[in-house]
This record gives structure tokens, sequence and C-alpha cells, in this order.
């Protein structure tokens, strides 16, 4: 019969055994974190990283390791740095000149192999120019330039353009041209023009491009500079008109602005304006006068405010402190007042087939109507810009052969409200990506093509999340035009409906139900970006009512009205539903058109990165740079650069990750000696780095088993407790049952006990014994007050003589051994048995003896420790239990 433990026994021995689980976790744990840290340490040689001037050579490639790396760079002022067939290129916040002097343009370009220079933008650049130089196919190439706002796109752009200026200008002696004519002053001065009509100050950057460019630069059969021109790619118009909290307007406003309160210079304006048609593009100054009255036309526009009407049958009326901006709009326009107040307030209607009905516009439709005259002037001015420029710098078709072309995009965006301009801008950045991992895919192709072993790396392909975007019919595109063209009033609601119902099937779309607003979120290789549903349609269809458009068609500015006279007010009036050409339209056929040019060239990429959020100098920011390097998939790239590095070294000129020999560099056009000499150096690298890693390994398991056993003895401890505890609690239920049913026999017993109890304690009680005693061996009889020498064995005679006995053992050893063994007599040989007295170690305190009665041998110490698999030198050990009793037979 068992008893239950008691209530806190067993919630101690629970504690005890959680206790010790806990700490064989956390042990294990740590060991884990231990191993990390060991196997970080042994392959991160931290004092070293800076030096690493390609990512690849780190090892192992993670996030945090290419992070690392790159901020030891940077900490050591370097700011380019390979990622395989990628530059990063590290934002300073600061200029560093001697970075792109005239000396090191030319160190670049003169150099036999650039590539063992410090990386650089100028090895890009270079290398770039001698596939043209080499006419390796395809010869055309494409430099991209791609980061977030802010991270140095256009400074990069800037560097590059200037690079070629340099190296591809011709000679002093070849100058045939007027120096004010040369090419290269035209391509250099074309850039800030264009910044200043293009960039604006945002939260991000305060000069970012709100629009994106590809600069085709024209070389001749010498490889000289001879032409180029600009395509641009979906300008934010919508800025001219509104601008986010704390963000500005185009840079050419407020340059216009101040410039324009000098009063010499609205002289020189005027002058300028007679003679501006003559005028060649040489600065913004010079383009701010000629646009001057357009420009201060759209300024004073936004300040034409209007009132709102109780009466819908009534126009609204315009605020009196707004008569007088309108007034000077419809000078500056060259458009009689009267005529432009009543285009914005009035919106015409056809009933039927000719006749035409003006109804009027609510408070709200009068300013979309005044926003919209203002971005359509604007679009039309930054166009004519475009083809101003082109028309300067572009050369004759038969002068040049090859191109190098540079293509600064805007990066990937997401903001707390994303709208349409948002979702091309993010599509246009998942073709890149998607051309990008293409073109490196492309290369490991050709290298299985050659039979040489190859493992495919892991990339992300994002078809399915440009199948959302641009898949017919089911795709967001497709359906955004389709509503727009049922021309009726957009309604977001049920729009999402549709958007969800078409391509829930689209693992990239996802839909909160619990948005405020409707929207979709997609998931962009970059990350997930959620787009706001209302207002898409209206920006998709960008309607221009046929009224503004004739009203600039009548302007007395020769400008403005050249810019509408090709404009049909019958394309505009969105009546044919075939007519309306959509902005998605429009910027997707245009994204196609520079697919078609990026994959007839060599690309080129330069991943820009800014390190922190506030343009700080020198300042490295760790949670910015990560999330920007997983945006540009940057550890992907690295990968499959690693991984296709023989490529480079044997296929591609100019460009591999060690140095060759010379001999070596000879072997270029047979690649095979080379990349055995690779894969052997490599083999051995990657074999001594397994030993040191299968060391560490070999260390952490055998830890981890040391913890696993220290823990299962403590288990096995506590499990042995609790079953002694049980035996002890049976015993008590026996002693309390005996002393009940059998009175007599308990108080003889008693008797006993009284008489045995002065020993209890034997340890504490032991007198102190003569030295001889101990050595020969001695018994203290509890009648007799001094120790009895025993000289002659066994002890067995001892314990017959007195009727009741208490034995304090003195001797110790084999006299010891003994003696126990004659008290409970038992023979030592015996054919039967065999004694194993392993508890004498444990010290046997006393021994307490009846003749013919029961032994109770008591032990200095527990003999639980018996419960110890390994219980090796205990200095302390578990008290109590320390009884053993041997009932006689
Ligand atoms: P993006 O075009 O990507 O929006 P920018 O090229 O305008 O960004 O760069 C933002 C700012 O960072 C620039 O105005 C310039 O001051 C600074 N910058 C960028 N690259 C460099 C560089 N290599 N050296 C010094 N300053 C730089």
């Amino acid at each position: 019969r068992s008893e239950p433990l008691d209530q806190g026994t067993s919630h101690k021995l629970l504690q005890f055994a959680n206790g010790a689980q806990q700490t064989a976790q956390s042990s294990c744990q740590s060991l884990d974190a231990s191993l990390e840290e060991e196997v970080k340490a042994f392959l991160i040689n931290e004092d070293e990283l800076h030096t690493y001037d390609d990512l690849t050579k780190v090892s192992p490639v993670t996030p945090s390791t290419v992070l690392k790396c790159l901020q030891a760079r940077y900490s050591a002022k370097v700011f380019y740095t390979h990622a395989g067939c990628t530059l990063v290129a590290l934002n300073p916040f600061q200029p560093i000149p001697h970075l792109y002097s005239l000396d090191v343009m030319k160190e670049y370009h003169c150099a036999p192999q650039p590539q063992e220079f410090k990386p650089h933008i100028f090895i890009v650049a270079e290398e770039a120019y001698r596939n043209v130089q080499g006419q390796v196919e395809p010869t055309n190439q494409s430099l991209v330039v791609s980061g977030e706002s802010g991270a140095g796109k256009t400074w990069t752009s800037r560097c590059l353009m200037k690079y070629y200026a340099t190296i591809a200008a011709p000679s002093s002696s070849q100058k045939c041209q007027d120096t004010v004519e040369r090419i290269e002053r035209r391509v250099l001065d074309s850039n800030p023009i264009m910044e200043a009509f293009g960039n604006a100050s945002t939260l991000r950057n305060n000069n970012s491009s709100r629009f994106g460019k590809y600069i085709q630069l024209q070389l001749d059969r010498s490889q000289l500079l001879v032409g180029a021109s600009v395509q641009t790619y979906l300008l934010e118009k919508t800025r001219v008109a509104f601008q986010a909290a704390n963000e500005r307007n185009f840079h050419i406003f407020y340059q216009a602005s101040k410039w324009l309160t000098c009063r010499t210079l609205i002289h020189v304006l005027i002058y300028l304006t007679l003679f501006s048609k003559a005028v060649s593009l040489v600065n913004p100054l010079t383009v701010i006068y000629f646009f001057w009255p357009i420009l201060a036309g759209l300024l004073n526009l936004g300040n034409v405010i209007f009132c709102p009407s109780d009466d819908e049958s009534q126009p609204c009326k315009l605020k009196e402190q707004s008569r007088g901006f309108l007034q000077n709009t419809a000078d500056l326009l060259g458009v009689p007042s009267e005529e432009l107040e009543a285009c914005l307030r009035l919106r015409s209607l056809r009933a039927g087939k000719q006749s035409v009905v003006l109804k009027p516009c609510s408070q709200a439709e009068c300013s979309v109507r005044r926003d919209c005259l203002a971005k359509l002037i604007y679009a039309h001015v930054f166009d004519w810009l475009v083809a101003c420029i082109n028309k300067s710098m572009c050369a004759d078709t038969s002068r040049w052969c090859n191109f190098i072309g540079l293509l600064d995009v805007y990066g990937f965006e997401c903001f707390t409200s994303n709208n349409l301009e948002q979702l091309c801008i993010n599509y246009a950045n998942e073709k890149l990506q998607q051309h990008f991992v293409a073109h490196y895919l492309k290369a490991q192709q050709d290298y299985v093509s050659e039979g040489l072993a190859w493992s495919f790396i892991q990339y992300q392909d994002n078809q399915s999340c440009l199948d959302l975007i641009e898949g017919s019919p089911a795709g967001v595109f497709s359906l955004l035009n389709e509503e727009c063209r049922l021309n009726r009033p957009s309604d977001a609601k049920q729009f999402r409906m549709r958007l969800e119902k078409e391509l829930s099937s689209n693992a990239c779309v996802s839909w909160d139900k619990f948005s405020r607003q409707p929207d979709f979120t997609v998931l962009h290789y970059a990350g997930k970006v959620s787009y706001q549903i209302e207002g898409m349609m209206e920006k998709n269809k960008d309607p221009v009512p046929p009224e503004l458009v004739h009203l600039l068609q009548q302007s007395q500015d020769s400008l403005l009205q050249s810019f509408f006279t090709e404009h049909s007010t019958e394309d505009s009036s969105g009546r044919g539903p075939s007519k309306v050409v959509t902005v998605v339209s429009k910027f997707k056929n245009s994204l196609e058109s520079l697919m078609k040019i990026l994959h007839s060239t060599t690309p080129h990429y330069t991943r820009c990165i800014k390190p922190n959020p506030d343009c700080r100098p020198l300042t490295f920011k760790k949670e910015e740079v990560i999330n920007q390097l997983e945006a540009c998939g940057i550890v992907e790239t690295i990968n499959i650069s690693a991984a296709g590095f023989p490529i480079r070294a044997g296929m591609r000129r100019n460009r591999s990750p060690v140095a060759l020999t010379p001999c070596e560099t000879l072997n270029r056009s047979h690649p095979s000696p080379q990349l055995e000499l690779l894969e052997g150096q490599r083999d051995r690298e990657r074999s001594s780095k397994a030993f040191s890693i299968q060391c560490c390994w070999r260390r952490h398991c055998w830890r981890k088993r040391e913890a696993r056993i220290h823990a299962a003895t403590r288990i096995q401890a506590v499990a042995v407790c609790c079953q002694l505890w049980k035996c002890v609690c049976v015993c008590t239920c026996y002693y309390t049952y005996i002393n009940v049913t059998f009175p007599e026999q308990a108080h003889v017993e008693s008797l006993a006990e009284t008489e045995l109890d002065d020993v209890a304690n034997i340890e504490a009680e032991t007198p102190v014994y003569d030295p001889t005693l101990r050595e020969r061996g001695s018994v203290q009889l509890s009648t007799c007050q001094e120790p009895v020498m025993v000289r002659s064995w066994p002890l067995g005679l001892a314990l017959a003589s007195a009727p009741t006995i208490t034995v304090a053992v003195t001797a110790c050893g084999f006299q010891k051994v003994v003696s126990l063994m004659t008290c409970l007599k038992l023979s030592f040989r015996s054919t039967d048995y065999k004694v194993e007295t392993n508890q004498f170690d444990q010290g046997v305190a006393s021994i307490r003896a009846q003749p013919q009665e029961s032994i109770k041998l008591h032990l200095q110490r527990s003999p639980l420790l018996y419960a110890d698999m390994y219980p090796g030198r205990k200095t302390g050990g578990i008290t109590g239990f320390n009884q053993i009793l041997l009932e006689k037979t």
C-alpha cells in the first residue's frame, strides 16, 4: 500500500524536477548561441571586413554579414563595393572631391586592368566603354542605376555622364567644332535643367527625381561622344497642384520666384522673351526666363479659389481675393480672363449631335479643373523641354553607331498612402528586377550548356507579381482600364470587390477586410505595399476637359499655343470608349520600349544605398540599410554572382575577382585550365573551412551531451527520492498499525529504542578516541564509559557477550569490513554468493543490534547517493534516510 506524497513535498519535488529541466534547456540554448558565435567569429574576421572589396568574399553570405562588411567599409570611408556583378554605392552625404577628380578619371581610363583598382563607379563606366570598344556582343550598353529616393542615383548618373564627357571627348587636335557647341558640354548642361523641372524636395530627399530617365550617349566609330538623347518616364505631375506635408513643388518654381524678383533680371527676361526662340538652352536660368510667363501663370493659378455654392444650378463664385490672381493668370497665359473663369466653373456637355449644354461645377469640381489645367500645362512644358534638349543634343543617325544608356529610375516606393504613381513605379521596379535576374540566369544557362557542373541558386521569381499587375484580362492594369472606359462615376468599393473576385487566385495579392479605405496589398519582391483605390480610376483616366484645351489653343503666347495645336479636343472628350488612353497604358507602353532596349544591350547594375534617412554625412543606420539590401535582393545577387564567378573570370572581358597573371590572362580564350585552377583553389578553401566547422560542431555536440548527462543525473535523483519517500510513508503506516494492534510489543520496542537513542546522532556525539584505538579497532559498549579494545576478531564475540550493545565502529579499512561481515554472519567467500560492500566508502557511523533481533546500520551519508550515475567525490550529500534495517531471518 503506498501513500500519496503530501502536497508540500510533491510540490518541492516537482519544482526541483522543473528546475533541472529548465537548467538543461537553457544550457543547451546557450550552447547553441555560443556555437553560432564561434562559427561567426571563425568565419568573419571583423578586423579585415573593410578590406573586402567584393561582397562575394564575405562568408557566409547572409544579410547580416553583408551589412557588417558594408558598415566596416563605410566607417573606413570606402563607399563603393562590388557585389559580384553589381556595384553597391553607399551615399557619403558629403562631397568627396578627390574621388571624382579628373586625374582619377584618367587613372581608371588608362589602366590596363581597372578592375584591380578599388571599386568605383568609374570601373563600371570603363567596363561598358571597353565593351563598346571591343565590340563584344551585344555592343550597346546599359548602366542601370537604382535605389531609393536620396540614395544617390542622380549623383551617380551625373558622375557617369562627366566620365564619358571627359574620356570620350575628342582630343584638342581633333577638335573641329566651336567649344560652346561641344556635345559633352550640352549633355552636362541638360542635367541641371531637367533636375530643375523634374526634381523636388521630398521627405526622403531634398533633390528627388520625380521622373525616370534613360539617357542615351551616342558614340561614333571611334567611340567618341557625338550626341545624346533623353527619354523620360512618368513625371509626377500631380506635384504641381498637390504636395504632401513638408514636401515641396518642383524646384523650378522656387528658383523662378527667387531669381525673378530682381528687376534687372526682368529686363533680361523681356529681352530674352523677344529673342527666346533663337536662344540655345545653356543653363536653367535661361530656361526660366524662357518659360517665365507660363511658370508665373501657374503660380498665380494656384491661388485661384472658389466659394462653395448653395444653389447647384448656379456656378460657384470666385473668392474675392482670387480675382486678381485669375486676372494675372489669364494675362500671363495669354487668354481672356472671362473665358478662363468660365472654363473653370462650367462644364460643357454634349446634348445630341450638335448642341452643347453648359453645366455649373461644384466647388470641388472647380478645384479639380483648376489643378487639371496646371498639370496639363506643366506636363507639356516638361515634354517640350525634353524635346528641346533632345533636339540640341541628338546626333544625326548616320553619325553614331553605338550607345551607352544611363537609366536613372525611381526606386521602389512605399509610403503610408500609395496610389497609382507608386503602383506604376513599383511595377517598373518589378520589371527591372526580373530583367536583372533573367540576365544572370541566362549566364548560368550558358555555363550549363558548356557542360560545366553547376548548382542553381534559389532566387525569387517575381513573374506572378507581374501577372497580377500587367496580366490580361485579369490584372490590375487591365481591370483599371476597363473601369475607366466604362465612363461612369468611379466607385472604389465596387472596384475593390471586382479586383478581389478576379485576382483572388494570385498569391501576390491580399485584402485587408478591416481597412477604412478600400485598398489592396501587393506582395512585391521588395516587400508588401498597400494601394489605396480611392482616386485611382480618376488618376488613370487623367481626364482633360476639352474646354481647357480649346482655351489654350487660343492663347496669345505662341509657345503655349504650340503645345496644344496638335492636341485633338475629340481625344480628350472621353466620349468614345476606345479613345481613352489611360495613364497605365501609356506607362506600360513606354516601359515595354525601355525593356526592349535593355534586352538588346549589355546591362551593368549599380545599386545606390542610402545609409541614413536624415541625409547625415557618414552616418550608417543598420535598419535603414538592411531594408534596402533586402529590397534590391542583394544577397541573392551575391549568391548568383559568387556561384557564377568563373563566368566572369573566363568569359567576360576585363573582370575577374582574383588577380590573374599575364599568362593566365592570355588563356582567356581557353577558359578551362583557368577554371580548373580556380575550382581547385575553391575546393581547398572550402575543405579547410569545412574542417574548422566540423571542429566547432564536435565541440558543440560534446558540450551538449555533457549538459544532458548532468540534467539526467539530477532528474534520476529526484525520481529515487520520490520512491524512497513513498517507502518511508509505507513504513510509517505499518509502524502506526503495529503500535495500535500490538501495544505490548510496541512498549518493549520503545524501551529498547530509548536505550538506543543516546547514540542516534552518533556523528555529533562520537568521543575523541585514542589514536591507537583507532588503529586497532574498538567497540563502545553503551553500558561502559570507556571503549573496549577489540583485539581478537570477529566482533560477533563481543556482541554475544552483552544482552544489548551499541557498537561504535572506530576501526577503518579492512578491520571494519571484517567486523561488520562477522556481525552479519556473512562469510566472505562463498560459492553461492559474493559480498560486495561498496557502501563502506560512505562510512558506517554505528550499528545498533539486539541479539537474535534486527541489526541497524547507521551510515554517515545517505545511500541515496547511489542513485547518482556518476557519484564521484561529493562534498555534501543528501542527509536523512541513513539507516539500513536488516531483519534477521
Ligand atoms: P536620388 O537621385 O537617388 O534621389 P541624389 O542623387 O539626388 O539621390 O542624392 C541625394 C544627395 O546625396 C545629393 O544631393 C548629394 O548631396 C548626396 N550624394 C549622393 N551621392 C553622393 C556621392 N557619391 N558623394 C557625395 N554626395 C553624394
